[in-house]
């Protein structure tokens, strides 16, 4: 019998070819084919369930009594048939009475067989069927037996979604039930939409090879583009943006080299599958496998070879290019592992409803382009790639930070409602726009935005902010296929500062290299740690043609207007001297040629890298400003790569080492009479931007979507009563220093919503 299945699973694949070729209806085609695999196995009993109504109905048998045909229907989870389709997984029983979820059903007459092997015949991922097996001996099936009817399984598949008789095959929502997901909140906002994947997920739509040397021809064609990519990747360490790539590239490496991998795809062709199939069935057999083995280390190998496995099947099927590439064409939340900051702006904004990433951190810069994007982003959803389907559903909640993968209908009422609630609290917001951000004891905190699309200017004067903070001239570079020439880069600072009108705006030179890569700057030599590496100004001082175009196109755009530059990741004094000169230089080379020049320009300094804390004294005298970058900042502090997963919740924003490195470098600023704020994320939190104020903080650069929940707060802060409070807290900090705080601003009723 072992013998004869395996030989024979190719003679069953290339008869269930010849009866999907055939003419005849769905009904006597399926007949046809359990009498063939019973056949074929020496099997007494074959018989196929289809999901139809939600219900598993016999749908064809070879060996049970045919009168229970269209009959005999079971609910996911009854019985075995039941249970096989709601796990998706395999049961194989010498006895199957025995089974605890057995339903005896008499008009079958199946009491004279015990042993029993049922498949699970999947279409999307989704059940749509059950594939069973019976024999009158009680004895379990081989692992070739069922390794055969797996196959099978999987061209059943095809037939069923062609025949379009089961559920889910007609239409495009395939429904197995609502899933609440909770993940890492990223950028806050609600949002709804269907799921689309950044590199779509390939179904496979042929099963049956008509050549298989051809579909081998296709294998090998499709491993060797695909270890050139992954050794491309290694090359460039371009490859994803952030944290773990170095290890899952490596994970890549060892599995696309792997021969094992190669040789049972291969082995698959050899029963008669197409690559595709082959490439499937392959992964299915592993995943089958893995979640045997309970370890999370393996999971997360796992993982990595999906991702590997699907890249594979992408190069076959010729779909290489990513949802942005082929537009979206409804509201859509998009699903990845991770993104790199370019690939997201690449999307249609007025589409682009909601983000879910697999991985994410706060202060990555796919976060930061998310939040100026205004896109709700969810991180940490570790199964969402297995779990969503292409055009599923999806409510995406960024202030709890969970997603629900297709709702139901209460979920999507009770969601709307919330939604409904969070815009009318932003309206209220709305209507403190024009109010200054005051506190309750008279301290005036000033309140930017931070930028860095050209339309984000134009919202100045509706969001009521008081200028731009900080605009990052990286993303426009970030966003164009090529360097952006000296001409259109003046543009986009001229149109920025039309918009602003009277209202500031700082220009931060090109912050490039870390995890913002742009593919056409390709540095081949990018160290390990790209973030503590060559970028942002020590990458412009040492390639000044760059450096000198932006600060030409600055000036010229402020002709006539004040210009305000500000320099990032300055570590020591003189690269800030260093960059002020060049820019000095082209004013003069400006002046000469009486082009109209600013009325003034100040210059200043962000303070992301810790030393520089240390040679303030030295470089304020020389500064018109300030600007503190706390998500750099804390990263060097902590020592905790920003992109970093699994350090993204480890260090908290409330702590009293950075609430005490900032306090002194914020006193060294009053005393040297230089305007200082805060640019980064954390200065946008209510807690946190309460703890920079008690510690003297007065001007902030946060996200547009931060102005409202921070203005009411400052509004119901007293600036005095926090100062005292901090001095204690900071002095002899509680152990829970995030709750101490949370629980003064409650006592003193302050608006932290
Ligand atoms: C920062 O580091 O805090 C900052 C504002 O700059 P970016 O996030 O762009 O690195
Ligand atoms: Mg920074």
């Amino acid at each position: 019998m072992v013998e004869s299945a395996v030989a024979s699973a190719r003679e069953i694949l290339t008869g269930l070819h010849d009866v999907m070729a055939g003419r005849g209806t769905a009904q006597s085609k399926l007949d046809h084919v359990v009498d063939l695999i019973a056949d074929k196995m020496a099997s007494e009993v074959c018989s196929i369930y289809v999901m139809r109504d939600n219900m598993l109905e016999l749908y064809a048998t070879h060996g049970l009594n045919k009168d229970a045909v269209h009959v005999t229907r079971l609910g996911l989870g009854e019985g075995l048939v039941g249970t096989i389709a709601e796990q998706t997984r395999v049961l194989n029983l010498e006895e199957a009475s025995a089974h605890p979820q057995f339903s005896y059903r008499p008009e079958t007459g199946e009491e004279h067989f015990h042993s029993f092997a049922g498949i699970p015949i999947v279409r999307r991922e989704a059940p749509i069927g059950v594939l069973t097996v019976q024999h009158e001996d009680s004895r379990k099936y081989e692992d070739v037996e069922i390794e055969a009817l797996q196959t099978v399984a999987m061209v059943m598949s095809e037939m069923l979604a062609n025949a379009g008789i089961a559920d889910g095959t007609r239409g495009r929502s395939r429904s197995s039930g609502e899933q609440q997901l909770g993940g890492l909140q990223l950028v806050t906002g609600m949002a709804r939409g269907k799921a689309v994947f950044h590199q779509p997920k390939v179904t496979v739509e042929h099963t049956v090879a008509e050549d298989t040397e051809a579909e081998r021809a296709r294998v090998y064609a499709a491993f060797r583009k695909m270890r050139e990519q992954i050794d491309n990747m290694t090359r460039d360490a371009e490859f994803g943006t952030t944290g773990e790539h170095e290890e899952i590239l490596e994970t890549y490496k060892m599995f696309a080299y792997d021969e094992g991998w190669a040789r049972r795809i291969n082995e698959a062709i050899d029963s008669g599958l197409t690559a595709e199939a082959a490439i499937e069935r392959v992964q299915q057999h592993t995943r089958t496998r893995m979640k045997e083995i309970d370890d999370p280390l393996l999971a997360e190998r796992m993982h990595d070879l999906e991702d590997l496995s699907n890249r594979l099947l992408r190069i076959v099927a010729g779909r290489m290019t990513t949802a942005a590439q082929t537009g979206l064409d409804e509201d859509t939340i998009l699903i990845a592992r991770n993104l790199g900051p370019a690939e997201l702006l690449e999307y249609d904004r007025r589409r682009l409803k909601g983000v879910v990433l697999q991985e994410g951190s706060l202060t990555s810069h796919v976060t930061i382009v998310a939040r100026a994007m205004g896109v709700p982003t969810v991180g940490k959803i570790e199964d969402i790639r297995h779990i969503a389907n292409d055009g599923d559903e999806i409510l995406v909640d960024g202030d709890q930070g969970s997603i629900c993968v297709r709702p139901s209908r209460t979920t999507i009422d009770s969601f709307d409602m919330r939604m409904a609630t969070t815009q009318k609290r932003r309206a209220e917001y709305a209507a403190l726009k024009d109010q200054p951000a005051e506190t309750i004891d008279g301290v005036r905190i000033q309140l930017m935005v931070n930028a860095g699309l050209p339309e984000d200017a134009a919202q100045l004067a509706a969001n009521g902010a008081e200028g731009i903070g900080l605009f990052r001239t990286e993303f426009q570079f970030l966003i164009a296929a090529r360097l952006p020439g000296r001409e259109s880069q003046q543009k986009l600072y001229k149109d920025v500062l039309d918009a602003a009108g009277d209202r500031p705006v700082i220009f931060r030179t090109l912050d490039i290299g870390g995890d913002k890569a742009l593919p056409y700057l390709n540095e081949k030599d990018e160290a390990e740690n790209p973030a503590m590496g060559w970028r942002a100004l020590r990458l412009s001082l040492d390639r000044k043609a760059l450096m000198k175009a932006q600060a030409r196109a600055l000036i010229e755009a402020a002709g006539g207007r004040h210009l305000r530059v500000m320099f990032p990741m300055v570590s020591e004094p003189w690269e800030f001297e260093e960059a002020r000169q060049l820019f000095e230089k082209e004013v003069q080379w400006l002046r000469d040629r009486k082009r109209v020049l600013p009325t003034v320009i100040e210059y200043g300094c962000m303070l992301e890298v810790p030393s520089l804390a240390e040679m303030l004294d030295q470089l304020l005298p020389r500064l018109d400003f300030l600007s503190i970058g706390t998500n750099d900042l804390t990263q060097f502090l902590f020592a905790a790569d920003r992109a970093d997963p699994r350090l993204a919740d480890r260090y908290d924003w409330l702590s009293p080492s950075i609430l005490r490195f900032l306090k002194r470098i914020v006193g060294q600023c009053k005393e040297a009479n230089v305007p200082v704020r805060v640019c980064g994320e954390m200065g946008g939190r209510p807690p946190e931007a309460l703890a920079l104020i008690a510690i003297g903080m007065e001007a902030f650069s946060v996200t547009p979507a931060a102005l409202g929940p921070l203005k009411a707060m400052i509004h119901s802060l007293d600036a005095s009563a926090a100062r005292r409070e901090f001095e204690g807290l900071l002095a002899d900090p509680p152990k829970m220093f995030r709750e101490a705080v949370i629980d003064w601003a409650r006592q003193q009723a302050v608006d932290l919503s």
